[in-house]
Parts: structure tokens; sequence; C-alpha cells
């Protein structure tokens, strides 16, 4: 096959995937870059289902590199909706003129190492081959949704709506009796959309979770020039790896009366950066103890019926040990005479039927059904593609006891690939634009001195991989996250190897800039 020869292909046209498009076309390389959908935006141009907000203050959740891009755009709530961060993602695109780079509607399916010419050799499903020197998957860490797969999918008469790829048409819940399934973010926060609109919806829930309320609101312009002088100091934060905010000293050891006391900042709207001002949270059995008992006695007082009530209480996994979910109404949208409560755990869901969804208890005729189940995260996107480094070998035999890494961002064995936000980075437990930043200018470093020195090939040393992923092993192993059947655990998905997918260590960004400022000591330059 005859292939087009380029410097870098970059995968994925999310926030991610065009800042590094950017960052190598502005060094002078040649970069196809290569999108599924028919546009830029990642995450934002699939989830469009009603309610999708961020769950990370706008502000913050926004390319921290451009002072052109940050200046230029005016957030206007503080959580932003889809189509507003989307709208954020053309705005970007455009200013950096990056739909040039990129081939939309094109998936990769495979790419291959090349020993002999120190090249990735990709495919695409469009039958295009391309030769490049490296190779850097941007595909997202929550980028496959996990399919339903109930027996009798295709007997039912009505549409089928997956949360991660919905339409773009508005979709009419109006006098429709609607099915959502499952009770993670997504169904979380389309929800209260859902019901408003349908004449009844029932609310398939396998295990409940924790949601904090968003207390969403407009930016006054206060607020904005208050942010905007606090910007030097975020800034310094987000290079440097400090925490950004203020926080309690980590052997913080508080009565269980000021304990009870400080776990109400979970309801003053911080949402997840409540959570990290909780020293210890996903550590220290108490102070999770009492941060659940708090959210717990806060669901109680919003539900009206206390045996639902206590059916939406999680009790099963420490909370944050599955992302939290930043809600608005959620928990009061049960107090509506159109939503019930379907409890999987009192009969699992046996089969879609022509008509809805039968349980082991009862069928419930729906016109609609919302399949909320998540993704196959982290992992997914990568072993989806027939990626074969040194000797052939595969990505998803090299990963079939869980992902074996260094720093979520290199695989031993697969010259010149980078993952960004891969398994082993802390991507996911943070604000994952920023965390695409860390991993894109550190992709960015490696390939710019390989320039320097004429070099054609770089690898991470396997010693230094062993270690990396024992360290992310023990680094979980002193946490709580490994009792919840979370998606950060693999759990979500049947077969799945159980790890802890995250690193969940606070020291990522001083080690990125360590490994940089010691000229990448793990790694092995050839050519
Ligand atoms: P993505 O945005 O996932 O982009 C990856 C792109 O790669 C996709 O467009 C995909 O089509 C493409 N791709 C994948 N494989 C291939 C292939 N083989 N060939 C071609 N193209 C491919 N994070 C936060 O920090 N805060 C939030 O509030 C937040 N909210 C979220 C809400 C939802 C509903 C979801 C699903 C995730 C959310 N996240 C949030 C995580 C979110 O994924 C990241 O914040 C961020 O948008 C990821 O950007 P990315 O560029 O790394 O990946
Ligand atoms: P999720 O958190 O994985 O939730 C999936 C839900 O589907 C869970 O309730 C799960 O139940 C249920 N489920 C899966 N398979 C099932 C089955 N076979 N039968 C019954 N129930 C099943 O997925 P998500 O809600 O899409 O969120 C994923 C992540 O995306 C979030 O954690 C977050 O990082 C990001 N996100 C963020 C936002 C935001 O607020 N900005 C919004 C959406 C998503 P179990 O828990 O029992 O497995």
């Amino acid at each position: 096959m005859q292939r087009r020869e380029v410097d870098a292909v970059v995968v994925g046209a999310g926030f991610a995937g065009m800042y590094m498009s950017h960052l190598l076309r502005l060094e002078g390389y040649d970069v196809q870059g290569i999108e599924a959908a028919a546009d830029v935006g990642g995450t934002w141009f699939w989830n469009r289902y009603p309610g999708a907000r961020c769950d990370i203050p706008s502000l913050l959740y926004q390319y921290s590199w451009s002072e052109e891009i940050r200046t230029s755009w005016k957030w206007s709530e503080k959580y932003a909706t889809q189509p507003e961060i989307l709208a954020y993602a053309n705005h970007c695109a455009d200013l950096l003129d990056i739909r040039p780079l990129y081939r939309f509607e094109t998936r990769v399916t495979a790419a291959h190492w090349d020993e002999a010419a120190d090249r990735w050799l990709v495919d695409t499903d469009k039958g295009e081959g391309l030769s490049a020197r490296f190779l850097i998957m941007a595909t997202g860490a929550l980028s496959v949704p996990k399919e339903p797969d109930f027996p009798g999918l295709d007997r039912f008469k009505g549409p089928q709506l997956v949360t991660g790829r919905w339409p773009h048409d508005p979709v009419d819940f109006k006098g429709k009796r609607v099915a959502v399934v499952g009770t993670g973010s997504s169904a979380i926060q389309s929800l209260p959309h859902i019901a408003a609109e349908a004449l009844q919806v029932h609310v398939f829930q396998r295990t409940p979770n924790f949601s904090l309320p968003a207390l969403n609101a407009p930016i006054s312009d206060e607020e904005r020039a208050a942010f905007e002088a606090a910007w030097p100091f975020y800034k310094q934060a987000i290079d440097t790896g400090e925490p950004g905010v203020e926080l309690l000293p980590e052997d913080w050891d508080p009565s269980d009366e000021e304990l009870a006391e400080h776990v109400k900042i979970l309801w003053n709207g911080g949402g997840l950066v409540s959570t990290v001002q909780i020293p210890r949270l996903t550590k220290d059995e108490r102070i999770n103890d009492a941060a659940c008992d708090f959210v717990r006695s806060q669901i109680r007082e919003l539900v009206n019926d206390p045996v639902l009530a206590e059916k939406l209480c999680p009790t099963s996994f420490p909370i944050s040990t599955k992302r939290a979910c930043v809600d608005t109404d959620y928990y009061v949208t049960y107090n509506r005479d159109n939503v019930t409560l379907v409890d999987l755990n009192e009969g699992a869901i046996e089969e879609v039927t022509a008509r809805g969804i039968r349980t082991a208890d009862a069928e419930y005729d729906v016109d609609i059904i919302v399949w909320a189940l998540g993704f196959d995260a982290m992992t997914g996107a990568l072993t989806r593609v027939d990626i074969r480094g040194e000797g052939g070998t595969p990505l998803r035999q090299a990963w079939y006891a869980g992902p074996a890494m260094w720093m979520g961002m290199m695989v031993a064995g697969f010259p010149n690939l980078f993952t960004i936000t891969g398994p082993g980075s802390p991507s996911v437990l943070m604000n994952v634009i920023l965390a695409g930043e860390h991993n894109v200018e550190f992709a960015n470093a490696v390939i710019e001195r390989m320039r320097a020195r004429g070099e054609t090939r770089v690898a991470v040393d396997a010693a230094a991989q062993e270690a990396w992923v024992d360290h992310v092993r023990r680094e979980a192993e002193g946490t709580l996250f490994p009792r919840a059947n979370s998606w950060y655990m693999g759990a979500n998905i049947p077969g799945k190897p159980r790890v802890m997918l995250p690193y969940v260590g606070m020291d990522y960004k001083l080690r990125l800039n360590a490994a940089v400022a010691a000229d990448f000591p793990d790694l092995r330059f050839e050519g």
C-alpha cells in the first residue's frame, strides 16, 4: 500500500488532540489529525444529552495555555452546558485554525510499528494509509460508550438512545414514557430534564451514587474579575503541580464534631473541589464515613418518601471512590409523580421486549429507552485500535492483565507512541482538560529533544515502566478506591482486569516536570 508520510499522526480532536496538533504544527512538523466525529469537541461533540454540563467550574474547565483563547471567551454560567462547551471548542478550533489539519468522520483502525524505518504505519476505516514518525493517541479516557447487551434489544419498537452518542436533533420526550437505565453522572444530569418533559420516567438503578449540588448560577462580572485577578496564581499552580486551592494539612486530626461540621462543605456548591478540601477523604475510613453520613442525611432531607430516600442512599462504596456527581435537582426529581425508581437489586433486567424492559419482577412499558451505562474507560479507545509494537506485539496482548505503561503516557515495546490521559495518569481524577495539557506538553518536549539531537526512536525503559506500574498499584492500595466497583477499577466492563486505572498520587505533574528537567532519565533514545 502506498502510504503518505507525515511527521506525526494525532488521533482525536478533543481538547487534548487539538492542542497537540497545534503545538506540532507551530514547530513546523507535518501533522495529520484523524477524528471519528464530524467535527471537533470530543466528549462535548458526542455527549449531547439534555442537562449535560461540566462538573468542574467553567472558569477552570478551559485551556490554561493560551491567553488569547482565555481572554476572548466569556463563560456564562458557573457550570457551562454542553452546547456552551462545544461552542468553546469550536471557538478554539477557529482561533487555532485547526480543522485543516484533520480528517473528520475517519477512524484509525490499526497502527503497526515498522522497526526498520522507526515509523508507525497507520490505517483508517477510509482505506487511507499513513506512515508517521510519531503516533499520539489523544483518543479520550471516556470516549467509548458501554453498549447495552441485554437480550432482545432489537425487538424494542421505539428509539434507544445512548447518552455518550446522543443524536444531534433534539429528542422530544413530551407525552412519552421513558426508561433511563443507569444512575451515574450522565443519568443524574439528564433525569431532571427528561422528567420535566416526559409523561412517565422509570429509572433503573443498580447502584445509587453520591451526588453533590451544583448550585449553578450565572457568572457575575465581579466573579469574572476576581478570577482574572487570581489567574496568575492558578496558572502557576497548574504548571508546577501545586494544589491551587487552599488545603488543610494532610495530617489534619479533627474531633468527631469538627469533622461533622467540616464535611458540610460538600453542600457549598464547590462540587469536586470541595471533595479535595477534605483531607484524606479517600484514605481515611473515619473521614470518609462522616462525609457519606452527611450526604445521606441530605438525600433523606430532599426526598419526601423515606423508603425511596433509603434506596437512593449509597451504602456499598466510600464517597469519591467513584467520581462524585454534581447535579441540579437530581434528588428532588424523585418527588415528582411521574418518576419511579426501579431497584435492580430487587430484580435485575432480564430482557428488552418489543414494549419495554422486563426485570425479574415486572415489565415496564415505555416509548423510549435511554441507556446511560457509562464507558469502557481509559483503555477502551486504545485497545479498540489494532496497535502493534516491537515484534508485532499487540497492545491488547501486552495489556491482557491490565495496562502496563509509564506515567500513563508511554508503553515499553511501543516506541514513539504517546497516550494522552492514558491509564496510569491521574487524568480522570482531576480537571481533564488540564491533565491533557500536561501530557501534550510532555510529549512535545520529548519530540523536541529528539529533533534537537537527530534521534528517530524513543522508548520507555522496561524496568522504569515496571516501577511505575508498581507505584500506581501501591498508591491505590493505600486508599479506599479498591472498595468500589467503579470504572476506575475497570469493574464496569465484564472481563476487564480489576486494577486501579488512574494514578492517585498528588505528585504527577511534579514528576513530569522533574523528568523534563533531568532530560528524561526513564526514556531510551536512539537513531
Ligand atoms: P475526548 O474529548 O474524549 O476526545 C477524544 C476524541 O478521539 C473523540 O472525539 C473520539 O471520537 C476520537 N477518537 C477515539 N478513538 C478514535 C479512533 N480510533 N479514530 C479516530 N478518532 C478517535 N472532565 C472534567 O474534567 N470535567 C468535566 O466536567 C467533565 N465532564 C464530562 C462529561 C461527560 C459527559 C463525559 C463523558 C466526560 C466528561 N469529562 C469531564 C471528561 C472529558 O472526557 C474530558 O474533560 C475532556 O473533554 C477529554 O478531552 P480529550 O481530548 O482528552 O478526549
Ligand atoms: P457511569 O458513572 O459509569 O454510570 C453508569 C451507570 O450505568 C451506573 O449506574 C451503572 O450501575 C449502570 N449500569 C452499567 N451497566 C449496567 C447494567 N448492565 N445493568 C444495570 N445498570 C448498569 O457512567 P456515566 O454516568 O456516563 O459517567 C461516567 C463518567 O463520565 C463520570 O464518572 C464522569 O467522569 C464523566 N461524566 C461527567 C459528567 C459531568 O458531570 N460533567 C457527566 C457525565 C459523565 P453500577 O454503578 O451498578 O455499575
